[in-house]
């Protein structure tokens, strides 16, 4: 049998938000979707006579959640949705393959908050996402490039960027509160997750969108899976984040179980090890 490699390396770090392909004909050029990298990986990993397994993952969902950024949630998650059409044209007609999908967390908890008298201004603040046209990413590039020019973010160009973004008008407080975050002042922030810039955009557009936040980090969720194909009734249902991967395990036969220690060996390593602070994890 012929031996064939592929390694394809698509950006130099993530790929860049939906979002941003959709709305940026350079991205559209340069980066295919996740569904194409999807179809591609599966019809050359069909071709091998031992099986596979194939880890598809919506990385992005992940980031838009830490940056509290609402739209590229969205976005990023329909080209999950899109990712899982083609595997599931891939199984129609098969039985020997399982197919698993969960998310690894969950993150900053976006919920929709009830907006108008009656709630009835609910539908029209959630409307407002599908006008918005940039990641914060994106927006963030937009700025820095300003803070070179003008030598600080001014509050005309937190508001020129934000209104190019989104179609938000942002003025007043929101305004103030954006513009001093963007030079990094969080004095006016009392919760401590929220102090960041993204946080704070993430609040000021909140009001618009009506979509909230419980932070900008990992929650302690329980999470969704779902699964079809052999093996797939032990997948269903709400667990904890190590179920899926504890049910593969058994499914291949293979006992694992994590190393255990005692308190004071874990504080000498958590000593020499590098512990990030990291938001973006
Ligand atoms: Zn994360």
């Amino acid at each position: 049998m012929r031996r064939t490699s592929y390694w394809a390396c698509l950006a130099r770090g993530h790929l860049p938000y939906t979002i941003d392909w959709q709305y940026q004909d350079e991205i559209q050029q340069r980066v295919p979707t996740l569904a194409e990298m999807t179809h591609a990986a599966l019809r050359s990993l069909d071709q091998g006579e031992q099986g596979f397994l194939l880890q598809i993952e919506g990385g992005r969902v992940d980031h838009a959640a830490h940056a509290n950024d609402a739209p590229a949630i969205f976005w990023d998650q329909l080209a999950f949705d899109d990712a899982i059409r083609e595997v599931l044209k891939f199984v129609e007609n098969r039985e020997d393959t399982l197919v698993i999908i969960t998310t690894d967390h969950g993150n900053a908890n976006p919920g929709l908050n009830g907006t108008g008298g009656s709630y009835r201004k609910t539908n029209a603040a959630f409307d407002k996402l599908f006008d918005m046209r940039a990641s914060y990413e994106a927006m963030n590039q937009r700025w820095s490039k300003r803070r070179i020019e003008d030598g600080e973010i001014t509050r005309d160009a937190a508001i020129e960027v934000v209104r190019e973004g989104t179609g938000i008008e942002l003025a007043g407080k929101e305004a103030a509160v954006l513009h001093q975050a963007l030079n990094g002042d969080f004095s006016g922030e009392v919760f401590k997750q929220h102090r960041s810039w993204v946080g704070v955009l993430g609040e000021v557009l909140g009001n618009h969108h009506g979509i909230g936040w419980t932070g900008v980090s990992h929650t302690a969720d329980l999470v969704w899976v779902s699964a079809m194909g052999p093996g797939s009734a032990q997948f269903r249902g709400v667990h904890r984040n190590t179920f899926a991967y504890e049910v593969m395990c058994s499914l291949c036969g293979i006992s694992h179980h994590n190393p255990t220690m005692t308190a004071e060996r874990a504080a000498e390593l958590a000593a020499v090890m590098p512990i990030q602070e990291a938001v973006w994890a």
